[in-house]
């Protein structure tokens, strides 16, 4: 850990937590959260707020902070953020990863967006509560969590198998995937700012598929030759083309782009000829964020096969990524069965289906409203996600998760860019407007 800035402002408090190397590797392998943990655990020693801490292993850590209601009996929220980052390697970088530098209204390094911007606010919301003895409505659970990078294994699949106790009562969770602010125009040119929400979230079904042949020797052709097998049902698989199909979330993101913009986008049939093409074509700036939204994939990612040049290995295998979309995996299953053929079987790796939380919620109410009284040009939209996050686990204790970790432009156009790539960074005015709108969020009636 490099040396923490001055101050506990939310900047200082982003930037020190970048300082903290909880980088995740594959397998298991990670710096670790501890550290970064006793950190934020110094920051609240004051605060009247209990706080549990659970290691699910060596030096990964967990830590829960329960600040209750004043009306205990309405739901309550989980808000939650996860303090590992994606590697970075410094030879790509024009900067020291870790630094946590302060300059030019950013702040640098690895975790600057994803999501160490918004663990700051969490923080700063929690003093600011402490200091002027405010409490929200609702009990809020502000949970720092491990291991979202891979796959919350020692994070919050962990805690909610082992602790669901811990989230008592809870309804709604608050965490990454959406809230960035996206400047464009409506159908009078006037500005306005698009927020979207994750309300959905596609699948994810990670695929080993196995081709068992005979083993024999390499002079000899057969048949059901394992590699042959495995090569066809790969390149069944890659050329297939998936239905469009437009989910709940990505209906009401149409209906209300199509009404700021003045457009019939709902009108535009998306099984056409390039129609998902055309759609995303006049949604401008948003397209990024949906291009993923409105059909499943899979894509081959790996394959293994074979020993030597003169031997017929018995068998072949591949992998395969396959996202699905919210009630769509049935369907998608059976038809991956057809690509397969007979001689192909298939078997999850890892296995979370897609989500979809409703939209007729308080809490997403309180989310759009407290965004237009922030910002009076704000359009907050529901959007499905083409990855995944820990709202999945967190799903299986019931809770319906919404994306949304604010974020807006800086001064001069300063944007947050490079989360899961280099020269990470965020704009201080960012941390400030995450800062803002997440207190007046969480004091949601
Ligand atoms: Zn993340």
């Amino acid at each position: 850990m490099r040396g923490l800035s001055e101050g506990t402002d939310v900047v200082s408090l982003c930037s020190n937590l970048i300082r903290f190397d909880t980088t995740n590797y594959e397998h298991g392998r990670a710096q670790g959260e501890a550290a970064c943990v006793d950190y934020i655990e110094s920051l609240l020693c004051d605060a009247p707020f209990p706080r549990i801490r659970l290691e699910s292993a060596p030096s990964r850590s967990n830590l829960i902070v329960t600040v209750t209601g004043t009306r205990p009996e309405l739901p309550a929220l989980v808000c939650q953020g996860h303090l590992d980052v994606v590697p970075a390697d410094p030879e790509l970088w024009s900067f020291d990863p870790f630094s946590g530098e302060i300059s030019d209204g950013y702040v640098y390094g690895r975790g600057a967006v994803d999501m160490k911007d918004f663990v700051a606010a969490m923080i700063a919301v929690l003093r600011s509560w402490a200091a002027n003895g405010v409490r929200p409505t609702h009990t809020t659970y502000f949970a720092f969590v491990a291991d979202e990078e891979t796959d919350g294994a020692f994070g919050a699949a962990w805690l909610v198998r082992n602790h669901p106790e811990l989230f008592r009562g809870a309804r709604f969770a608050l965490g990454e995937s959406g809230g960035m602010q996206i400047p464009w125009r409506d159908a009078q040119s006037n500005p306005v700012n698009f927020y979207p929400i994750a309300t959905g979230e596609r699948g994810t079904a990670h695929l080993r598929i196995t081709a068992q042949g005979t083993a024999g020797h390499g002079s000899r052709p057969r048949n059901d030759n394992a590699v042959v097998q495995i090569a066809r049902a790969v390149t069944r698989i890659a050329d297939h083309r998936w239905p469009a199909r437009v989910t709940r979330s990505m209906r009401a993101f149409i209906d209300a782009v199509g009404a700021v913009r003045g457009e019939d986008l709902a009108a535009i049939d998306l099984n056409s000829q390039g129609g998902v093409e055309r759609l995303l074509d006049r949604l401008g700036p948003l397209a990024d964020v949906v291009d993923r939204a409105f059909r499943p994939s899979s894509v081959p990612t790996m394959l293994r096969a074979g020993y030597k040049v003169n031997v017929i290995p018995e068998r072949a295998d591949a992998m395969v990524d396959v996202r699905t979309l919210p009630g769509g995996e049935d369907a998608m299953m059976t038809c991956l069965d057809t690509l397969l053929g007979p001689r192909v079987r298939r078997e999850f790796i890892a296995h979370e289906p897609a989500l979809e939380s409703p939209l007729d919620t308080p809490f997403f109410q309180a989310v759009c409203s407290t965004l237009r009284d922030i910002d009076p040009l704000a359009v907050p939209v529901p959007f499905c996600t083409g990855g995944g996050s820990d709202a999945k686990a967190f799903s299986h204790l019931g809770i319906h998760s919404y994306g949304f970790a604010p974020s807006c432009l800086g001064a001069h156009g300063r944007k947050a860019q490079g989360a899961h790539g280099v020269d990470e960074r965020v704009p201080t005015d960012s941390l400030h407007f995450s800062q803002r709108v997440l207190d007046r969020l969480l004091l949601w009636e």
